[in-house]
């Protein structure tokens, strides 16, 4: 699937990354992924996209091997819930940087605007997206919680750790 001219073969990395995991769309959906979003509705409702914009980069995403899809019994209909593999988690610190970036330079009044990075390795929030700036764990998928302005009671929340990329989109749980 192609949402736009193809970079995939740029010699300039930031190219070809932007090229994998540079649409907006995707990168909301990564985010709702990570933090433990997983079912279509609920993508939708926290991302804000119409139905076939989503469709169409949730199937990206599992095509591009950044999301595998998991069947799951809602009531009589058979629906579809996703999770970030490994290279979808590791966009972890692509989110941090949008994080920090804009807090720093689109400042926005207000605690509910903030998205805190807590390290689950001291319990402490970070400054830095990539490595904890108390104990300088690695932040992954696997370490990290956060407060989302989403978030009603501001308490920190584990992200979902990826899972193993299938050649199959289809995984049971
Ligand atoms: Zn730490």
């Amino acid at each position: 699937m192609v949402l736009r001219s193809d970079w995939s073969t740029r010699p300039c990395p930031i190219a070809r990354g932007i090229n994998a995991v540079g649409d907006p769309w995707v990168l909301l959906i990564l985010r709702e992924l990570v933090a433990g979003v997983h079912r279509f509705d609920q993508i939708r409702e926290q991302v804000g996209a119409a139905d076939n914009i989503l469709a169409k980069r949730l199937k990206y995403m599992v095509e591009e091997g950044l999301a595998v899809r998991a069947p799951y019994q809602d009531g009589r209909a058979r629906r579809f819930e996703y999770f970030p593999t490994q290279a979808g988690a590791d966009t972890l610190p692509i989110l941090h940087a949008y994080t920090l970036w804009a807090q720093k330079h689109t400042p926005s009044e207000g605690h509910e605007n903030r998205l805190s990075i807590i390290c689950r390795s001291c319990q402490l929030e970070s400054s830095s997206g990539e490595a904890c700036s108390h104990c300088g764990a690695t932040l992954t998928t696997a370490n990290v919680s956060w407060i989302r302005p989403t978030y009603e009671d501001h308490r920190p929340r584990p992200l979902t750790k990826s899972v193993a990329s299938l050649a199959c989109d289809e995984i049971v749980l």
